[in-house]
């Protein structure tokens, strides 16, 4: 089931920080589900009244203003699986229903400003600072839809299910014949007869087939319009009054578009980013923080790699994966070694620099400067190879820093382990 390998990568990437990412999975944006909904309104697609609240609203009156016959109170974090998961505090679920107006304040205060933590978090759980506050609806049934941009097959697949609202890797694992997947050709769009096919064997009949169609429909055109690599509804539900509608929504969005959708792309606050990676991007620097100890300083995302790689068979761990690219420039060389210096897990630095476009002198004056001006003081250890190097070896050696030269790669990262 490529497709859904695919979509637990995309998933998993923003909270598995151990082994090697690989370049697919390094930038997927994600809002929190209160944006994708908003968006999706404007598509005529069916979700639920909701209001957002944070520590700012009052909640009581929020509610009050919904005017709803029953709420359903839901933190807002990037992660899912928030129904079954827990505060640091002790109290269960991030998802709850109560028809009692007096209820959504204490409910709204036993999330906002703790950590939930859910099997799709970081073990200490992700700090909730915007609560949904929505209209609840009954539901009769709860199905699976979502599109995604699919590799093997080279462009969107609607995946489908009669099996929704629980976790769809294990209905995947224990059913798979309960997971429909119908590939669409990009150019031709979507056809009525693949839409009609999937809401018949998501079980919706009737009436509710043509709208669950429709649903889909206007899925897919959403899903173009806003550059997603993934749409999924989770439950897509009916309810016993006819209605088709998506209880709960995640969207990726292609880091590659942002610069034609900007109005998301400014939605993003950053609030769960890893603050490393944050820093980083204001540089164009591609990082990822990880859980080692042995900062990496590389150029081309191949090399990156590889150096993990041999880290790790030296019996080291990587503290990150930092790519400097080909157009490198001194500055950016000295923010580099400034993130990985700062980084408190970090117990040593390695540099593999394979100047083909990057010259070996930038990088060179770019790591002198930045070990004098940060005063550092953790081993540092330096492979260069390629353009201009026995200039850059001229650099480093006359800075007469403490730096330690590797001949290879083999013997940089038995030097890198050797120094902890
Ligand atoms: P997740 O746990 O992060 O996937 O959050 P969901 O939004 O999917 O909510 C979890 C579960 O709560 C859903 O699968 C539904 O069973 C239930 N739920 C969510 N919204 C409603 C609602 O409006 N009415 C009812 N009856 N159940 C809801
Ligand atoms: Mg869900």
């Amino acid at each position: 089931m490529a497709a859904l390998s695919f979509m637990r990568r995309l998933r998993l990437s923003k909270f598995v920080k151990q082994g090697v990412p690989s370049l697919s999975q390094v930038r997927h944006l994600n809002l929190q589900e209160f944006q994708s909904k908003k968006l999706m309104a404007d598509g005529g697609i069916n979700v639920q009244l909701f209001e957002v609240v944070d520590n700012k609203q009052d909640s009581a009156a929020v509610a009050a203003k919904l005017k709803v016959r029953e709420y359903v109170i839901k933190a807002q974090i990037l992660a899912g699986g928030r129904g079954k998961g827990t505060f640091d505090t002790g109290f269960k679920g991030g998802v709850h229903l109560t028809k009692e107006p007096s209820e959504v304040k204490p409910l709204v205060d036993n999330m906002l400003g703790h950590k939930l933590t859910t099997k799709q978090t970081p073990k200490d759980g992700v700090q909730v600072t915007k609560v949904m506050v929505a209209e609840a609806l009954d539901i009769e049934r709860e199905t699976y839809f979502a599109i995604l941009m699919d590799r093997s097959h080279g462009g969107p697949v609607m995946v489908g299910s009669p099996k929704g609202g629980m976790d769809i890797e294990e209905v995947a694992a224990k059913e798979p014949e309960a997971i429909f997947t119908v590939p669409i050709d990009i150019l031709e769009g979507v056809k009525q007869e693949q839409v009609d096919f999937m809401a018949e064997k998501l079980g919706f009949t009737g009436p509710k087939q043509t709208e669950a169609a429709d649903q889909m429909k206007r899925l897919y055109d959403l899903f173009l319009k806003v550059d997603a690599t993934q749409v999924e509804i989770n439950p897509l539900g009916e309810t016993p009054d006819g209605r088709v509608v998506c209880f709960d929504a995640k969207i990726n969005f292609d880091d590659n578009a942002e610069f034609r959708q900007k109005p998301i792309f400014a939605m993003d606050d950053m609030a769960e980013s890893d603050p490393r990676e944050v820093e980083a991007a204001k540089h164009n620097l591609n990082y990822i923080g990880m859980d080692g100890n042995i900062a990496c300083l590389v150029n081309g995302a191949g090399l990156a790699m590889a150096t993990m790689d041999i880290i790790h068979l030296h019996g080291g761990s990587p503290a990150n994966f930092l790519d400097c690219g080909g157009g490198v420039t001194e500055e950016q060389v000295f923010h580099a070694f400034k993130l990985l210096s700062e980084d408190k897990q970090v117990k040593a630095i390695l540099v593999n620099i394979f100047g083909g476009i990057v010259n070996c002198a930038t990088i060179a004056k770019g790591i002198t400067n930045a070990c004098k001006s940060i005063n550092l003081s953790l081993p540092l250890i330096v492979r260069l190879e390629g353009t201009n190097v026995e200039e850059a070896k001229k650099i480093l050696a006359e800075s007469n820093l403490p730096i330690s030269s590797a001949s290879d790669l083999d013997d940089a990262a038995k030097k890198a382990v050797a120094s902890l």
